[in-house]
């Protein structure tokens, strides 16, 4: 990991970083190696890390109370921001996954979740004045997210995002330069799932299991990639590594084109950040709308 955020820079002097953080494998291991990191390297940039009650009964208290107890025992002395769905959003998660059942929408909870978490984030983020946003995506995440883009043909979403990097962006607004979403940058990117089971139980971290009730009843389209890639992975130890790299590859080479259009973009008419050219409101305040917020 440490040679991941030095190789592309991921972190540098006066950064100030905010974790997105669980109690899960990904997060103890991103939360500790990025401590670590700035120990050794940059000890002066502020971290704060972040942690998000969506919303379900007995799901994330225990692990709240987990990673209080998980800095506490390896010295992590660092500012938790403990948040909610309800706080920002003004619904939990165990509430609209009532409404999505009792009106039987078309809806997958992952989805609301993932969206409403990286608004969230991304708020915390700016309102403490945060360089970078540091997501536990690992290398199977990158991958799993690469192979979904091939299936949907979308060749955009590949060229803009590197497997280590999220794009970001810096729009003018009027003569000041204004930052709407902090830069996300992703430690883990080069280490398996495997390999990060691997060192918690090397250090002896106990991750909690990523046990959302809502995940295991939804099956997404995302697990299905997972389970081919780990069966191709069972034969060939080389596929994950390779895949990861013909992503850069294929990043450099639209690159080296120029075959990437611009990004374009709108202004949410409700809240007022950024969101795609074709619309109008952004999915976060759609959802606010959807959801009778
Ligand atoms: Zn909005």
């Amino acid at each position: 990991m440490a040679r991941t955020i030095s190789k592309y820079r991921l972190i540098e002097e006066d950064d100030s970083i905010c974790l997105g953080i669980s109690a899960g494998k990904d997060s103890l291991v991103m939360l500790y190696g990025i401590y670590q990191y700035n120990l050794k390297h940059h000890q002066e940039n502020p971290i704060i890390g972040v942690i998000i009650d969506e919303g379900i009964e007995g799901y994330r208290l225990e692990a709240v109370q987990y990673v209080h107890r998980f800095m506490k025992k390896h010295q992590l002395r660092f500012n938790l921001i403990e948040t909610s769905f309800q706080e920002h959003f003004g619904k939990t998660l165990a509430e609209m996954v009532g409404i999505i059942e009792k009106n039987d929408l078309n809806m997958n909870p992952c989805t609301v979740c993932g969206t409403i978490k990286r608004h969230i984030l991304n708020k915390v983020a700016m309102q403490k004045g945060a360089t970078k946003l540091a997501i536990g995506h690992n290398m199977d995440d990158i991958i799993q997210t690469l192979i979904q883009n091939i299936i949907r043909n979308d060749l955009d979403k590949i060229g803009k995002n590197l497997p280590h990097k999220s794009s970001e962006l810096d729009l003018n607004n009027g003569k000041k330069k204004k930052r709407y979403f902090i830069p996300r940058i992703k430690p883990l990117s080069r280490l398996s799932e495997h390999e990060i089971i691997k060192y918690c139980q090397f250090k002896g971290f106990n991750p909690i299991k990523e046990l959302c009730p809502y995940s295991l009843n939804y099956p997404i389209f995302r697990r299905r990639i997972k389970n081919f890639l780990d069966t191709f992975e069972k034969n060939n130890h080389e596929v994950k590594y390779n895949l990861l790299n013909i992503h850069y590859r294929l990043y450099d080479l639209l690159k080296e084109q120029n075959r990437m259009e611009p990004q374009k973009f709108n202004y949410c008419e409700s809240c007022g950040q950024p969101t795609g050219s074709k619309r109008k409101i952004c999915h976060y305040c759609e959802l606010k709308r959807l959801f009778d917020v």
